[in-house]
This record gives structure tokens, sequence and C-alpha cells, in this order.
């Protein structure tokens, strides 16, 4: 992996938006709202596809390595008087970070939309975030498509199946949304979507598809049907029976929880598995309901992803606001998969700071070492880290360890534990 060679430096930017960087003051980042200096070896070079956002009512923290202490900067500091924001990055898939943008919120800030803000600095004529490569698959990165292709083969699609309403519904996701998983459908390759559900058990706090409070956008809207088994099988039959590690993932960004959907999927799985018995069926799920999944991996479901922020239960509870489920509940489903030798990926929400504690490590070596999940996806919590700790009232006991000394306890801990970005394929 490439690092800096120097400490690269502040960058911030003006009302308009232009980003300039400031050599006087290294970089800094966030961990649960301590700021620190950067070690050179937490820099990589920008990745491809990434993002830089303006952070709007507030102010860029670089650090005085002379005074080694963080320094506040409120105005322009080449003196033009004009107002001044942090900048932060929004990093392409299969990166995960490993601090976040270092800042102070004004009073009055709106909150931030639901994205994740890695610290990101300026050196030797180019930009570097804080974060590192979780996943070496390349069925996200940006120079994997081709927006000509994408509306030709999308369209094509359409127009051939005007009857199947999940097609159609993917067909707004891939060109409007720019859902890679729905582009990759389109493309008939690896991982195909497959949204089954307008509603859920829980209300998370930074769910993507349902912001109930109106002080935060959805980044997508949520599906507002229930497509047949037909219209499921009629995207997942052929792009399994063609597609290059082939995969279609029930539990999409735009839908609510799979599971509450189980009679349609369980007909769905059945109906596939006896027209192809290749790729993988994959369910990304709250996994709130073990009975449900007993159902599915019995009808043929090969992976389950589960989601969850921490695995504290005051934590996830406060999160999720879960109705009528728990954190035992969702290790129960692990549970199940486990005892019909299926798969299991945690998709663990990645904040530094939170992530890295001892709390949350001790409470996660736990679950590994009782349910034995075979992988954990390293997931940006995507949220206003402000306001996330204020909803879940993060109370740290201890300091924490830092994000590289995380994974690397935890790899040593767990060497069979695989480790990533993307749900795998598994057959
Ligand atoms: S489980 Fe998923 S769909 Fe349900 S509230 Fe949470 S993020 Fe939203």
């Amino acid at each position: 992996m490439i690092h800096p060679a120097g400490q690269p430096s502040l960058v911030f930017a003006d009302s308009e938006g232009n980003i300039t960087d400031f050599p006087d003051l290294h970089a800094a980042g966030m961990s649960a709202g301590d700021t620190v200096l950067p070690a050179k070896e937490d820099f990589i070079p920008l990745p491809e596809g990434s993002e830089l956002f303006v952070l709007p009512g507030r102010f860029p923290v670089g650090y005085d390595q002379k005074n080694n202490e963080p320094l506040l900067v409120a105005e322009d500091p080449f003196g033009s008087g004009h107002a001044i924001q942090a900048v932060a990055a929004f990093m392409s898939p299969a990166h995960t970070a490993v601090l976040n943008c270092a800042y102070q919120t004004t009073e009055n800030a709106p909150r931030l939309p639901l994205f994740a803000y890695t610290a990101v600095g300026w050196y030797d004529g180019m930009f570097w975030t804080t974060a590192f490569r979780s996943d070496e698959d390349i069925r996200q990165d940006a120079d994997q498509f081709n927006q000509q292709t994408i509306n030709h083969k999308t369209r094509k699609k359409l127009e051939k199946h005007p009857n199947n309403r999940l097609i159609q519904h993917l067909g707004k996701c891939c060109l409007t949304y720019g859902c890679p998983a729905a582009r990759n459908y389109f493309l008939g390759r690896w991982e195909a979507p497959l949204p089954t559900s307008p509603t859920c058990n829980a209300r998370c706090i930074g769910c993507i598809s349902l912001q109930a409070s109106g002080k935060c956008s959805a980044t997508q809207d949520r599906i507002q049907f229930v497509p047949t088994a037909a219209e499921i099988c009629g995207v997942a039959i052929p792009h399994l029976k063609t597609a290059e590690k082939a995969i279609v993932s029930f539990g999409q960004g735009c839908e609510g929880e799979p599971l509450l959907q189980t009679d349609t999927i369980e007909r769905a799985i059945k109906s596939i598995r006896k027209k192809t018995d290749r790729g993988t069926i994959n369910l990304n799920s709250n996994a709130s309901k073990p009975d449900a999944v007993k159902r599915l991996v019995e009808s043929g479901l090969d992976s389950l992803r589960v989601s969850i922020n921490s695995a504290q239960e005051r934590y996830h509870t406060s999160y999720y606001r879960p109705q009528g489920f728990s954190l035992t509940d969702v290790c129960k489903s692990i549970q199940v998969m486990k005892d019909a030798n299926a798969f299991v990926s945690l998709n663990y929400f990645i904040l530094p700071g939170v992530t890295d504690s001892e709390d949350e490590f001790n409470a996660l070596r736990e679950i590994l070492s009782t349910f034995k999940p075979d992988r954990i996806q390293l997931r940006n919590l995507n949220m206003d880290p402000e306001w996330y700790l204020r909803s879940i009232t993060y109370k740290p006991l201890v300091k924490s360890m830092g994000m590289r000394k995380w994974l690397s306890k935890i790899k040593n801990e767990f060497p069979q534990l695989q480790f990533g970005y993307y749900n795998p394929p598994i057959r």
C-alpha cells in the first residue's frame, strides 16, 4: 500500500466550495470526537471514484505539530476574510475509514446527510485519505462502469420486460440512483439486487431508505410493492445461470426488511433452485427473525449478511429501535445459519473511535467466538458522526486503540475469519 513520504497538510473550502491546502498545519483526524494526528501509514491516495464533501457550518481543525496540539481554523488563514468550511472524503466502495474528518460544528449547523466523512489532506500534489482497501474485488470500482453501455443494456432489458415490476424498479435504481448492484445486474455480471420489502420492523436512526423525521433525507426511495415470486425469478434465474461470479441478494438499500416477506422469498428460492443450482442466493438483513431464517436456509438460501452497528446490546437497541426483536434474536439467526452449515457475514458499521474501543472489541469478540460467523464486511457508518454518538448516548470507558491496531488484533485472535467489503460468491 502506498503512503505519503511526509505528513499531508490541512485542506479547507471557501464559501464557493473551492478547496485549498494550508501547509502550516497538518491534516488531523477524528476518533469518536477526539482530534488526533494521523500517522503517515494511516493515509492512502484518495481512491478513484471518491468524492470530496464541503461540510456546511463546520470549521476545519488541523494539527499544529510545533505545539503538538489540534488547532481550530475559524477563518481563511490566507486573510481573505471569507467564511471557510471543513472538507471530508466520501470514499469509493471497498475502502474502510481509519479516522473521520476533524472539524468543529457551529451553532445551528445543519445535520450532515447520510454519508461517511473520512479525513483528507494534501501532499505532493494529490489528496490523501485515512483509510485502507478492505476488499480487492472490483465489482463496484469506478473504472468498471461505462455509462453508455449501462444506458443501452438497461433500456434494452426494460423494453423486453415491460410487465416485470421488479426489473422496472431496478431500472430506476440503475439510471436514477446509479446503484452499482443494479448496474451490474443490467450488465449481466457479479452481484444483482432483489429488493422485496416496502416495510421494516426496525426504525434505524440512519436508515437510508426511510427518514421519518424529515431532518435528514433518505438517499433513495423505498420500493412501494412486494414483487411476486415469478417477478423475482425473472431477475434471478437468468442472472444466476449466466453471470460471472453470480450472486443474487435480497435486502437492498431501497427497501425495508426482507424477512417480513419470507413467504414470497421462500417460494422464489424454491423456484430458482428448481431451475438452476448455479450461483449464490444471499440475504442482506437485520436478522431479526431466526425462525424465518430457518425456513429460508432450508429452502436453499446460501448466505446471510447480518447488519449491526454495534455488538453491544444497548447501542444496537438505541440505533435500530427494533420492533419486537433484539440483538439476541440476531445472534440466534447466525446460529440457525451455522447449524445449517451455511455462510454468514457480519455487515459491521465502522466508526473510528467506536468500533476500535475496548468495550466494543470485547463485545464483538464474544459474538465471533460464540456464533462463529465466517466473514466481517467492514462498512463505513454512513451518518453524521456527532448525530450518531448523541443518538446512542455513546459513553466510551477508555480511549480507542486505533483502527489499524483493531484490525490486526482481531485478525490475530480469529485467523479463520474472512475480512472484506462485499458478499462473496459461495458457489
Ligand atoms: S433495518 Fe434497514 S430498512 Fe429497516 S430501518 Fe434499518 S436500515 Fe432501514
